[in-house]
């Protein structure tokens, strides 16, 4: 399968440009990575994107001159050598804006002393919650994503068949980990988890020398990124024969993923997404032992908003890309988790994990 790199349209702008007018500020100053290539197209590290309702400039350093101006069509691009932020404050002098905004969440307390200093007499103003232009993907985004979950589940796929008790779950995520680099992926999208036997109650156990055992739960948690974009995906294996109890537990957070994948769909609120889940797992008398939130966004991020939690009332939209991860974690014992990835269409939600959810590996 070939796909386009992901490209940015106009609607981008468009879209941060509908937060700078309700945010009722002159111009909106992005420099989080994930916020500033979404608008700009510009995948560097560093640098700082300015929008107004009539332009918009990219300020970067040398080292990103060249890449800035290849990048991020329609924008101008200010050179900024050694001092970015000066050369910003130089151009942006004459456009007299009054009041700017920035990511209050993201931007070091430090930097804001900086920005005000240079950018003076503009006001700088705290903008919580900038990341949300990102919440809807567009084609190519969702695309993208759905590539990254092939990736992730391609090379699942192959250290699935050769999962035997006694290898060290380091060895096991390292493999992992080369496969998903060697199918394209362009980095991880975060540490991947893989916790076996008691350290599977660990919702976030990075993989130790601890050798596999048999009949053990094994949690792996993993995620590529293709062309900026992420994946998420957790499955929980036994290698051998799966007791009772922990066919039991499986059962239960199988069914509190399948009841939330059910009800998603546009107009639902994410809290009550995470109540169905929640109230399954509680009524199986495992209530306390499932104490994150039910999902998260994903895209550039691989944790972003919206968030399926108690705390979220966000109503869900066509071209959400959320997890579903019911978990029930057992201290002494072990963990169950299962995570899908999905987007949000017109009528309902479409799985993109398609890495087999068995509990039991027979072939062991
Ligand atoms: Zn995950
Ligand atoms: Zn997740």
């Amino acid at each position: 399968m070939t796909l386009r790199s992901p490209r940015t349209g106009l609607d981008r702008k468009a879209r941060a440009r509908d937060l700078l007018e309700a945010s009722a500020v002159d111009a909106l100053l992005l420099q989080k990575a994930e916020n500033r290539r979404y608008v700009t197209g510009f995948t560097g590290s560093a640098g700082l994107a300015v929008l107004t309702a009539a332009e918009a400039w990219l300020a970067v350093d040398f080292r990103y001159e060249e890449q800035a101006a290849g990048e991020a069509s329609g924008w101008t691009i200010v050179r900024g050598g050694r001092d970015p932020l000066g050369a910003l404050a130089a151009t942006l002098r004459d456009r007299a804006l009054g009041r700017i905004g920035f990511e209050s969440e993201f931007v070091p307390y430090a930097q804001v002393e900086r920005l005000r200093e240079k950018l003076a007499p503009a006001e700088l103003v705290p903008l919580g919650s900038v990341d949300r232009i990102r919440w809807v993907k567009d084609a190519d985004e969702i695309s993208a994503i759905a590539r990254a979950a092939e990736i992730a589940d391609a090379a699942y796929g192959q250290i699935r068949e050769r999962l035997r008790p006694g290898q060290p779950e380091r060895a096991v995520a390292l493999e992992l980990e080369f496969a998903m680099r060697r199918m394209g992926a362009d980095r991880l999208a975060f540490d991947t988890v893989l916790a076996s036997g008691p350290r599977s109650a660990l919702p976030h156990g990075r993989a130790t020398d601890r050798a596999i055992g048999a009949d053990e739960l094994v949690t792996l948690d993993f995620g590529a990124v293709w062309h900026g974009y992420c994946s998420d995906c957790t499955r929980t294996v036994v290698l051998g024969h799966a007791g009772q109890r922990q066919r039991r537990v499986y059962d239960v957070v199988v069914e509190a993923l399948d009841a939330a994948l059910a009800m998603l769909r546009p107009g639902v609120v994410c809290r009550d997404a995470d109540s169905r889940a929640r109230g399954i797992i509680a009524a199986a008398g495992f209530g306390e032992a499932f104490g994150h939130s039910l999902g998260h966004g994903v895209g550039l991020d691989v944790h972003e908003g919206p968030r399926l939690s108690q705390q979220d009332e966000t109503v869900l939209e066509p071209g959400m890309v959320l997890t579903v991860e019911p978990g029930i974690y057992l201290p002494g014992w072990g963990g169950v988790r299962v995570e899908e990835l999905v987007v949000l269409t017109e009528d309902g939600c479409r799985v993109l994990t398609r890495a087999p959810r068995d509990l039991h590996l027979a072939s062991v």
